[in-house]
């Protein structure tokens, strides 16, 4: 396995473990925001009750359950960073919400989904917004190895030129 393979899969591995820490009700998800050269992850989130808050504020409904997303929890614990010089990886689609969320902080530059969201409209809305998207459609970080697509070789190459600090559409 190659290096950059063998640095994805950890933080993947790392992205889902996270979900496991969830208290939502519901399901768990997982987010991390690393620096493009896997040199550093300043912030980690998993969805469920704002902080303080009873695991009873999830209600257990769909769409509302009410909990904060792993991506704004994320997003919410990061410091100062150069203008959408970090990468997300989280285990789904970003809702509408985070998308905003992603959007605004100015820091996001691309983000990493390993599976599909029932609402693709946060999706629709940061790549609007000219932040950079790829979905693995696997949540199985052995399977790496046997993607076909050609995914894995472009968030490689869109990993290095924000490390580079080249824009690469
Ligand atoms: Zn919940
Ligand atoms: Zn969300």
């Amino acid at each position: 396995m190659d290096r950059f393979k063998k640095k994805f899969s950890i933080m993947m591995k790392f992205t889902l473990e996270l979900s496991n820490l969830s208290t939502c009700k519901r399901r768990g998800q997982g987010a991390i925001i690393i620096q493009s050269d896997f040199s550093a992850v300043p912030a980690i989130g998993y969805n469920g009750p704002a902080a303080g808050l009873s695991n009873d504020f999830c209600t257990n409904q769909i769409s509302k359950c009410g909990c904060a997303h792993a991506e704004a929890n994320a997003i919410g614990k990061l410091g100062h960073y150069p203008y959408r010089s970090l990468v997300m990886l989280c285990t789904e689609d970003p809702c509408s919400a985070c998308a905003n969320a992603i959007i605004n902080c100015g820091k996001i530059g691309l983000f990493i989904s390993f599976m599909p969201y029932s609402d693709s409209s946060g999706v629709f809305r940061i790549t609007e917004a000219g932040i950079l998207f790829e979905r693995l459609n696997t949540n199985n970080p052995d399977t790496l190895h046997v993607l076909k697509n050609g995914v894995l070789s472009s968030i490689q190459r869109r990993m290095t030129a924000l490390t580079n600090g080249v824009r690469n559409q």
